[in-house]
């Protein structure tokens, strides 16, 4: 199965619009949550109030966790400059974030990654790129399982030198139906998803003019190639 993400105006509208409202939402959370946690501290403690409390307090964790995906977008330094940074190193770091929690579900990251020459790129948002993708990946491992990142240089069609970077985990992988909805906002299959990240990825990579296309089977394991031109 394979699908190419493909560049949407209106999704981009979404992202932009929803970052503009989220530190509008973030204040009033937080005083709705105040008062919710002092209500199920003080109630009776009837089994029913409590649960229903506790529901009212992880939906509003909910909402706090699109806000805070949509919060990057907004940031002033998400609009830096693009630096020369080479992509070995953004993936290092990135690996790096993760190593504990890989190592608790005992998830190996392998990396076998060549030379590759540096771009112009903006950092910050190409971390992003590869957390996302990263933890949708450690996510659909669950445990015992791997993860690899592989990345090298390529001549596309044009003769042009490009970046491919791989990303293919041994997890779940995903049904049809799924690989048609990826990158639609609010798309998750999680109980606890927000279905932001992989709309941010293909935000991402169709600014830089990149492209990324999604192999997966189900029960298997799932690739997501991504493709950059260097200059
Ligand atoms: P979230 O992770 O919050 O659910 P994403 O936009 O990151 O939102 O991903 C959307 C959905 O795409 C996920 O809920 C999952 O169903 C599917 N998905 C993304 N990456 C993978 C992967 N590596 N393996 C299997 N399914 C994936
Ligand atoms: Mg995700």
């Amino acid at each position: 199965l394979e699908k190419e993400l493909i560049r949407s105006e209106k999704l981009q509208a979404v992202g932009k619009l929803a970052s503009g409202f989220a530190h509008e939402i973030r204040n009033p959370l937080t005083t709705i949550k105040g008062f919710i946690q002092l209500f199920k501290e003080t109630s009776e403690q009837k089994e029913e109030e409590v649960q229903h409390y506790q529901i009212i307090l992880s939906e509003i964790d909910r909402v706090n966790g699109i806000v805070r995906d949509l919060l990057g977008i907004a940031s002033p330094e998400y609009d830096e400059k693009a630096v020369q940074v080479n992509m070995n190193t953004i993936l290092q770091d990135i690996v790096y974030l993760h190593k504990d929690q890989a190592q608790a579900k005992n998830i190996e990251i392998h990396t076998p990654w060549q030379e590759i020459p540096d771009i112009y790129a903006n950092e910050k948002k190409l971390k992003q790129l590869y957390l996302n993708l990263l933890q949708n990946a450690m996510e659909a491992v669950k445990e015992n399982g791997r993860v690899s990142i592989r990345t090298y240089e390529f001549l596309n069609e044009a003769g042009r030198s490009c970046i491919g970077v791989e990303i293919e985990d041994t997890g779940d992988g995903m049904d049809a139906r799924t690989l048609s909805k990826l990158g639609t906002p609010f798309f998750t299959t999680k109980d606890e998803g927000t279905g932001l990240g992989l709309m941010i990825c293909y935000q991402i990579v169709s600014e830089m003019d990149g492209k990324i296309k999604v192999f997966s089977a189900e029960g298997k394991g799932t690739l997501f190639q991504l493709t950059f031109p260097t200059e």
